[in-house]
């Protein structure tokens, strides 16, 4: 809905799995604060399989609300396809991408509308801390976040999924065929007139995070292969280490051999077959998890499936 004409549309999206205690409250603290700065906007909120209330709160609400709106996904595809859902059906010509909890504080969106105003492209909100997490989640973050910026090239480590895209960048994005991208450092990936905000982390005022420590895991070690093939480099390297090691090994049993105290290497040996073994397991895992990667992307299959939309949501096929 444009509210001004002189000004333009900017596109809201909220990814929101489980989140019926923050629909209503996220809508109408994000509406009234864009309201106030008189920036014509819509509210998508990208219902992500959630179990709960979730769709029904978003579609009620986009009855009544013009600038509200929604889409439902068939089941959960996690919260980077809620996110791309969110651009590809957005219509404004900016997009800003939240959370559903307020984490990312709202008010920071009209400054970041203000420099988009200015010309730049890619508008992204940094942490200046991380808020209250246990002391082994900021650990493996740490680890995380420092082989990330390595793959990368880029400082991750205070980049959030909070950022402010416009329309060139959301086609650009939308265009790229990977499926299991790693959204955050993609949108740094792709260039244009970046500038950053920074926003302290808010605490969750309702309901739980949506992260348990396996999913935390398995997603960081998806971002890593997804940027990055060092990985399967590292099998190289410790096939190296292990050459030199047999090498001073096969040596050193000669020496044995000749002086006539062979027997005394079968623990030795033993030592050796196990510690081969697993090495070549563990790559032959390594190999077997990228493959299963490009199987994955090769498959082609669509990153989300749209069960329905509430709102004045453009109809638009299925992307694939
Ligand atoms: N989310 C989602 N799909 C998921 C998990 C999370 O759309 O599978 C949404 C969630 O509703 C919230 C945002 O992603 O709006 C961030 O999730 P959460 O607050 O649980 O993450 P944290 O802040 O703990 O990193
Ligand atoms: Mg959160």
């Amino acid at each position: 809905m444009r509210l001004d004409t002189t000004g333009k549309l900017l596109s809201v999206i909220i990814p929101a799995y489980n989140e019926e205690l923050m629909i209503q409250k996220a809508a109408e603290t994000i509406h009234t604060i864009l309201e106030n700065e008189k920036i014509p906007h819509e509210l998508l909120f990208v219902n992500d399989g959630s179990s709960d209330g979730t769709w029904g709160q978003i579609s009620a609400l986009s009855q009544t609300e013009s600038w509200m709106k929604g889409i439902c996904f068939s089941r959960n595809f996690g919260k980077e396809a809620a996110m791309f859902a969110g651009m590809y059906y957005a219509a404004g010509d900016c997009c800003v991408l939240i959370d559903c909890d307020l984490q990312h504080p709202p008010q920071k969106i009209v400054e970041m509308y203000r420099l988009w105003e200015q010309g730049y492209e890619v508008i992204e909100a940094v942490k200046t801390d991380r808020g209250k997490e246990n002391p082994l989640h900021t650990l493996a973050a740490a680890c995380f976040y420092s082989m990330i910026s390595k793959a990368t090239g880029m400082d991750m480590s205070r980049a959030s999924d909070f950022k402010l895209l416009d329309r060139k960048a959301v086609t650009v994005l939308l265009n790229i065929r990977e499926k299991n991208a790693f959204f955050r450092a993609l949108s740094s990936w792709i260039g244009f007139r970046t500038t950053q905000v920074e926003f302290e982390v808010q605490e969750r005022t309702a309901g739980t995070s949506k992260w348990s420590t396996m999913s935390l895991v398995r997603y960081a070690v998806s971002n890593i292969s997804s940027f990055s093939t060092a990985p399967m480099q590292l099998v190289t390297l410790l096939g190296v280490v292990m050459l030199v090691f047999s090498v001073l090994l096969g040596i050193s049993t000669l020496y044995d051999k000749f002086t006539g105290i062979a027997p005394e290497g079968f623990t030795t040996v033993i030592i050796v077959q196990l510690f081969t073994g697993s090495i070549i397991m563990m790559s032959l895992g390594l190999i077997g998890y990228y493959i299963s990667r490009i199987y994955e992307e090769v498959k082609g299959r669509p990153r989300f499936v749209v069960a329905e939309t509430s709102g004045e949501v453009e109809e638009k096929p299925q992307l694939s």
